[in-house]
């Protein structure tokens, strides 16, 4: 498939209402942009901006078309944690300004990419079990073509450390329940820390 933005954009919607079916938060499309771009030839690299409400897709994402809904999903659940949290984003902008950022995790950091991270995981049990990934062996000259691929299926291997600690922390301390995970929303940095902290 092609990434461009109307599919992209077809996929999103497609993906919002299983992101809040699973999640029980909102997503708000209204305002928000999708941007394609070329950002590395052998990243599945996605973003989700909630200060611009800006979408970010590499241009191609190595993935199958399930594989895409699922990383579609993981950023449209940023978009409904900053959209059905409001107080989320003015959290964020004090903690940045407040923390030592060397020093230790975010525990927002912690708990938005672990939901989202969850979320994710529960969209591929639930939906889209075929999710897979591209591998390749080399690329082709003077193409964005790869030789040699072939399609394994999309793990946590492909994911990072960090947010599959911090989904599994999510699973593991709550059961799944999400009014529980949903009013984490609510709790300050020093609460959640509590809750992501390193485990001695
Ligand atoms: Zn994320």
């Amino acid at each position: 498939m092609k990434i461009t933005g109307n599919y992209m954009g077809d996929v999103i919607e497609e993906v919002a209402p299983l992101v809040k079916e699973i999640s029980g938060l909102k997503t708000n499309l209204e305002k928000s942009v999708i941007k394609i771009r070329w950002f590395n030839e052998k990243s599945n690299y996605a973003s989700y901006n909630p200060f611009e409400d800006v979408f970010k897709f590499n241009k191609n994402l190595f993935l199958n078309e399930e594989g895409l809904k699922l990383i579609v999903g993981h950023e449209l659940m940023h978009n409904a944690q900053y959209k059905s949290k409001e107080k989320l984003l003015i959290k964020q902008i004090k903690y940045f300004l407040k923390s030592d950022e060397l020093e230790e995790i975010n525990p927002l950091n912690a708990l938005t990419e672990g939901d989202a991270t969850l979320i994710e995981k529960n969209l591929q049990e639930k939906f889209f079990k075929g999710a897979k990934r591209t591998l390749f062996k080399r690329r082709l000259p003077f193409t964005n073509s790869f030789a040699n691929s072939s399609e394994v299926p999309y793990t946590d291997k492909f994911r990072s450390p960090n947010y599959v600690k911090w989904a599994n922390i999510l699973k593991n301390e709550f059961g799944g329940d999400r009014d529980k995970i949903n009013s984490l929303y609510e709790k300050d940095y020093n609460q959640l820390k509590e809750i992501f902290g390193e485990k001695k």
